[in-house]
């Protein structure tokens, strides 16, 4: 259920098992999350190595290993399946434009280190001969895998392979019901269709759950993203960028960035915004306040581009879990099972997640679902009035805590000390 990338990726190694398989998705495959992503396929299952390190540190060298073999399959599924996704990898930089984020990337350097990353610590000038904005202040190179992807074309390859494998996909069928009837599950379909299956994959992500415990776990919040005019030579020249990397800076707030394949800027992030009872719908797409501030940010970043349009806008819905990355859990008798809450980190880890939701399906005991990272449950969100209670508080306290210095308030403590908190 769901033709997203952890649908597709299901479908995908479930069709390679052996299964016959039915993929059913509400609207279009890859119309969601995953085909309006920045397109950052990271290595890391944990939304960066420092949340995976801080949560579970015993494991963290194996989920760096796993991540990496899941990032390397994802390459060779692309070349194998000749999927035109613009896949490329130049490496990711962390920037720092207040102070006291060069303290911040400095020890993340020196952990990430000691767990065999390869890294360089940049000065100013160093991430300004990168990359040239007046803002930057320092820069945290992370060398080692990070590909840049068009995440649309991803998801169409992908759902293009997993028709060529024999799987059935039905588009425009939203299922509103599922049950269990006997050794079989049972879902109704938007329009009267039935399907009986012996096992699903819910891969809903953060859309209305049709089982309650993933509406614990994870929310939907608003993230927005802009995209210019291609660059001329002119312009591109004015910014360097010749490396091409993948780049965020580094307060709770932060944009993501990158060039397109033709040499646009994309350009998201920054606003992370919860609609009441998890609303999730088309008019909440547009929001030109939201629209006007990535723009000011961006002219503040790129003075040197004055006058450059941007020709595209559109937001999504993060799938946000309190502990920042995939969630796992079985449903309807270990009948279904999912991976959600990848917390704006899932276009490399989804994978992943497909195949750990597979084995939980096939109650199958792998090195996967040994991990802590796929046994233990994160903290739940407060069911509303106390849930967007909740969340604006926390809103609030992170913006606090990026205008004085990255001094986190009582609030926020509190949040760290019970591993939970509330990202995009
Ligand atoms: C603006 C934005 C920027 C992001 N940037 C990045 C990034 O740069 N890097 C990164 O790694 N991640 C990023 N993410 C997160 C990433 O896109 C997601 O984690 C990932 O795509 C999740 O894939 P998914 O298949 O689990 O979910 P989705 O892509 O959301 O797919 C879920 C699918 O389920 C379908 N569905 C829901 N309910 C039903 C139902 N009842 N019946 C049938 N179908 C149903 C939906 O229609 C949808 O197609 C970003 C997300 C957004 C919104």
């Amino acid at each position: 259920m769901g033709g997203g990338f952890t649908g597709l990726w299901a479908a995908l190694l479930a069709a390679a098992e052996g299964s016959d398989v039915v993929l059913l998705e509400g609207e279009r495959c890859g119309g969601a999350a995953s085909g309006r992503n920045g397109g950052f396929a990271d290595p890391s299952l944990t939304h960066g190595f420092e949340n995976g390190l801080s949560r579970w540190p015993a494991e963290i060298d194996e989920l760096d290993r796993l991540g990496d073999e899941s990032f390397a399959a994802i390459r060779e599924t692309i070349e194998a399946r000749g999927i035109d996704a613009e896949w490329e990898e130049p490496g990711f930089i962390d920037v720092a434009t207040r102070e006291h984020e060069l303290d911040d990337l400095a020890e993340a350097a020196v952990r990430a280190r000691e767990h065999g990353a390869s890294v360089t610590l940049l000065d100013r000038d160093a991430v300004r001969a990168e990359v040239d904005s007046p803002t930057y202040l320092g820069g945290l190179a992370w060398h080692d895998g990070g590909a840049l992807v068009n995440p649309a074309k991803l998801a169409w390859g992908l759902r293009a392979a997993a028709i060529e494998d024999g799987v059935a996909v039905h588009e425009d069928t939203r299922v509103t019901a599922i049950r269990e009837d006997g050794d079989e599950l049972v879902l109704d379909c938007e329009g009267g269709a039935r399907l009986r299956a012996r096992r699903v994959v819910l891969a809903t992500n953060a859309f209305t759950p049709l089982v309650r415990s993933i509406g614990r776990y994870v929310i939907p919040v608003y993230d927005y993203v802009l995209v210019t005019e291609p660059l001329d030579e002119e312009r591109r020249a004015a910014i360097g960028w010749r490396g091409r990397q993948g780049l965020a800076d580094s307060g709770n707030r932060f944009h993501y960035y990158r060039l397109t394949a033709d040499d646009r800027i994309l350009w998201g992030g920054f606003e992370a915004i919860y609609h009441w009872r998890n609303g999730l719908r088309p008019d909440l797409e547009e929001n030109a306040e939201v629209f006007d501030l990535l723009a000011g940010n961006f002219e503040e970043t790129f003075p040197q581009l004055e006058g450059l349009r941007f020709t595209h806008r559109w937001a999504g819905a993060i799938d946000t879990c309190s502990r920042f990355c995939v969630t796992f859990g079985t449903a309807l008798g270990g009948k279904a099972a999912y991976a959600v809450g990848y917390t704006g980190l899932g276009v490399g880890a989804s994978r992943f997640g497909a195949q750990v939701a597979l084995d939980l399906v096939h109650g199958r005991d792998t090195e996967r679902t040994r991990l802590e990272l796929v046994r233990s449950r994160p903290i739940p969100f407060p069911p509303e009035p106390l849930r967007s209670a909740a969340v604006g508080i926390t809103r609030r306290a992170l913006i606090r805590a990026d205008e004085r210095r990255g001094r986190r308030g009582p609030w926020l403590k509190l949040l760290d000390r019970m591993g939970a908190g509330f990202d995009s």
